[in-house]
């Protein structure tokens, strides 16, 4: 609860009055991770935002950082884009029946995340498979989640399961009733290649970004699809590349990551192994700006508030990527992948941060050696739009140095 009233205290000192900017400063930051594969460490110590958005980046001698609303100090730690996870499965609010559990969206802010991406609303009980029901149910989704941001995290949601008999009027209906994805293709009755690729270029011709399931089945009553139904369909995004859970045969990911260009999505629900191959296979290919990383929580392995962490240690100890690079993989490749205005320390960007430093007792001289090593950093606070919304996280292992609100 502590973290709810650090929020309605920083509301008030924001103010609501949009005359005068609300301005955030956080200044003396060791590393700046920029979430930029062509870039990913910037050579700078202070982020400015101004209404939420990032208005200047640089040395702080540099910048303009008089008359801030909030100033925090970094205390020469880390500052990264707020993480992102590409695939989840919320129903509504901060709950998910999947495994009864209250605050998993929270739980995943004190993860760094600040951005959920739905892959489908598919754990809603009597989930409505009919055309009516199951649009209903995709427009009611974007719209809770829009009017209500659990702990301030930012849930894209209202992710339509296609079914057998969808028309091209039904995907314009949903894109004007404001749907912008779809839930992962092969979770519904369509499960052939042909039908799939019909409807995810309905979809696209009206704005919607689609999703594929890839792998065998998740649970009970879903399927498999192989690597030919994902390359006839050719979704925007080939969902859990590493199966969630059961990944393809190892020729089929090689063969997905190299006779598509679409988005490679690795998730914390799925084959580790499979995971570090199509990672590799697309850093070989020179196309690292593919992968992206979701967790495909809730599921039946459970909630992983520490997931998207998790992945960024995995593949960059097992995989041999430098940690600046894992953590790009998080942010700004999902960003520009699926069109969102954070994810990258970027002046106009939104203001999205996570600040962390190396866990307490961590092998390793530096957070980037921590975690190439196979550690979790430690989250000291996050910031959405501006506003800090947690400080220390109860999930992580505490971090060496926290930062501190001075101002
Ligand atoms: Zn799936």
């Amino acid at each position: 609860m502590g973290g709810n009233r650090d929020i309605g205290h920083h509301n008030k000192r924001l103010g609501k009055d949009m005359s005068t900017p609300s301005k955030l400063v956080i200044r003396n930051i060791g590393l700046l991770l920029s979430g930029d594969l062509s870039a990913p460490i910037l050579d700078a110590d202070c982020v400015v935002a101004v209404d939420g958005r990032i208005a200047a980046v640089g040395r702080e001698a540099d910048l303009d950082s008089e008359n801030a609303a909030t100033v925090i100090d970094a205390k020469g730690t880390t500052l990264a884009p707020g993480l992102i996870d590409s695939h989840v499965h919320p129903v509504i609010g901060d709950y998910t029946p999947r495994q009864q559990q209250i605050g998993w969206i929270d739980s995943c802010l004190h993860g760094g995340v600040t951005t959920m991406i739905s892959a489908g609303e598919v754990h809603l009980p009597g989930r409505p498979k009919d055309l009516v029901g199951l649009k209903a149910l995709a427009i009611a989704s974007q719209r809770w989640y829009e009017n209500f941001r659990p702990s301030g995290v930012k849930v894209h949601a209202g992710a339509p399961v296609i079914e057998e008999g969808m028309e091209e009027e039904d995907f314009k209906d949903l894109a004007a009733a404001g749907v912008t994805l779809l839930g992962e293709v092969g979770l519904g009755s369509v499960k052939a290649g042909e039908t799939a690729q019909r409807m995810v270029a309905w979809a696209r011709k009206y704005g919607i970004q689609s999703t594929i399931h890839t792998g065998g089945p998740s649970i009970p009553g879903s399927g498999l699809i192989d690597k030919d139904v994902v390359l006839e369909a050719d979704a925007d995004i080939i969902g859990h590349i590493n199966g969630g859970h059961t990944a393809l045969p190892d020729d089929q990911i090689v063969c997905l990551c190299e006779q598509c260009q679409r988005g490679v999505e690795l998730v914390h629900n799925g084959n580790e192994r499979s995971a570090l191959l199509a990672m590799r296979t697309a850093r070989e290919l020179g196309q690292s700006e593919r992968v992206i990383l979701g967790t495909d929580s809730p599921a039946g392995s459970g909630v992983q508030p520490l997931g998207i962490l998790r992945m960024i240690a995995m593949l960059s100890s097992l995989g041999d990527t430098p940690a600046e690079v894992a953590f790009c993989f998080a942010t700004g490749n999902t960003a520009r992948l699926r069109d969102l205005d954070c994810g990258l320390i970027e002046v106009g960007r939104a203001a999205d941060f996570v600040i962390i430093d190396r866990a307490q007792h961590a092998p390793g001289k530096t957070i980037l050696e921590s975690i190439e090593q196979g550690n979790l950093p430690g989250v000291g606070m996050t910031v959405i739009d501006g506003v800090v919304r947690s400080q220390r996280s109860r999930n992580t292992p505490p971090a060496t140095t926290l930062p501190e609100i001075v101002g």
